[in-house]
């Protein structure tokens, strides 16, 4: 038997990326869910492979997406909850105001397809003990807004060389992507201590030790720079996994399925200059290769073994500013 890793989809929108660049623009609702939902529909069809899909609020609440969400619940796949606006300083939000955005993104994403979310990633990897209580309170069974990871202060430093922003909007974003110390959390999945409620926690996994990503958007990334690592390097992180007994948890991004032809606002991204046929070819074997080593599931299904797992850990919700 193969063991258990788990596999996503954040369903960010052509506006969200075009509002987190500072461009006016996004206020629109530019989208690209058309192109992109039939196409990652397709090839996860193709593999027989069922996903979560993390859908934001905004999308759903707009009639023009409406047949694009419901196809993926009709396809079976899982559907979870990715906030309403998609505002990845989420954690600087007030109480009230992260009560009222999981909740209104609950409500259209059960409205347009007909599924009640109960898994939560936060825009950005945004995640707050505020946010974790509102999960709990609210019925979610799980969180995956963790990105243990050491890289997100660099990120961070490009996002700022490339966007254009003014000063409020810079100090509104001066935590994007997280800090170091978001290096420090663990990989293994584990158990909200929340007091009388908890959440399961399934860290988006990074290479073990090293803790650099090695989700898909990231594979494809080392694929325009140096073409015959990438494959090996994905693979390298899977049999560490393996190694190590850590049960990995991967995302997948639209822009994964896009290239610049679909999307031409979105040109400028990392991997958007390389043409969709090789982008899909590397996408699918890395997709392979993952499902040869590892039983993957929806996230949700991941969330349900740790739940009912004995040695899971608890840890209490500490964050920083
Ligand atoms: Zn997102």
């Amino acid at each position: 038997m193969k063991p258990l890793a788990s596999l996503s989809l954040d369903l960010d929108n052509e506006w969200a990326y075009v509002k987190t660049h500072g461009d006016p623009a996004w206020e629109s609702f530019p989208s690209y869910l058309d192109v992109v939902v039939p196409r990652f529909l397709d090839v996860l069809g193709g593999l027989g492979q069922r996903i979560t899909v993390f859908i934001v609020g905004q999308d759903a609440a707009l009639e023009k997406n409406r047949a694009a969400l419901r196809s993926i619940a009709d396809a079976g796949h899982e559907i979870g909850n990715h906030s309403f606006h998609h505002e990845p300083w989420l954690q600087h939000y007030s109480d009230e105001q992260i009560e009222a955005e999981i909740a209104s993104a609950g409500d259209a994403i059960e409205s347009a397809t007909g599924v009640r979310p109960r898994g939560f990633r936060g825009p950005g990897f945004s995640l707050s003990a505020p946010t974790l209580d509102t999960l709990a309170r609210n019925g979610y069974a799980y969180d995956c807004s963790t990105f243990p990871t050491y890289i997100g202060p660099l990120a961070r430093a490009y996002y700022f060389m490339t966007a254009k922003l003014t000063p409020e909007q810079r100090e509104q974003r001066k935590g994007l992507f997280g800090s170091m110390a978001d290096g420090l959390r663990p990989l293994r999945t584990y158990e909200w201590d929340l007091g009388d409620r908890s959440l399961i926690e399934v860290p988006v996994t990074t290479f073990p030790i090293l803790k650099i990503p090695i989700h898909f958007s990231y594979i494809l990334y080392i694929a325009t720079l140096v073409p015959w690592l990438a494959l090996p390097y994905f693979r390298a992180a899977l049999l560490a996994c393996r190694a190590l007994r850590i049960a990995p948890s991967l995302l997948l991004h639209p822009l994964d399925f896009l290239d610049g032809t679909d999307v031409e606002t979105l040109a400028f991204f990392p991997a958007m200059q390389m043409p969709k046929a090789r982008k899909l070819d590397i996408l699918t074997r890395a997709l392979a290769l993952y499902r040869n080593l590892f039983d993957v599931v929806p996230v949700g299904e991941h969330a349900a073994s740790v739940a009912r797992a004995s040695d899971t850990r608890r840890i209490a919700p500490v964050f920083g500013t």
